[in-house]
């Protein structure tokens, strides 16, 4: 199996660290179309209020601060935007630190 993502894998699924604990995922105005279109969502849905126009837009967490894009099934976890995910997430891990943690879960 090819990983692009831990998510896409049976641990990341049960893991998905990344997208509970993640600081802020930075968003370009590519990707925050892209995630209009497939979401039908006007970008403010989800967008960290945090994020302003000079800074960079960022990913909406939520109140636990898990992704808001994060489903959780029975504890198995997803993207509900898997195909429209931002950079960020399709290269996680992307330094040694972020490695560790995925290691850690396995
Ligand atoms: S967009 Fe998807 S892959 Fe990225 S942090 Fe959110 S749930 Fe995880």
């Amino acid at each position: 199996m090819v990983v692009e993502n831990n998510i896409s894998t049976e641990i990341c699924k049960k893991c998905a660290d990344c997208c509970k604990n993640y600081p802020l995922v930075e968003l370009s105005k590519n990707e925050i179309n892209s995630l209009e279109l497939l979401t039908r969502l006007h970008f403010d849905t989800f967008i960290n209020s945090k994020g302003k126009a000079d800074e960079g837009y960022f990913l909406q967490f939520k109140e636990n601060g898990y992704c808001f894009f994060l489903n959780e099934n029975n504890g198995s976890y997803s993207c509900s935007i898997y195909e429209a995910r931002p950079e960020i997430c399709k290269n996680y891990p992307s330094n040694p630190k972020q490695q560790e943690v995925c290691n850690s879960n396995r």
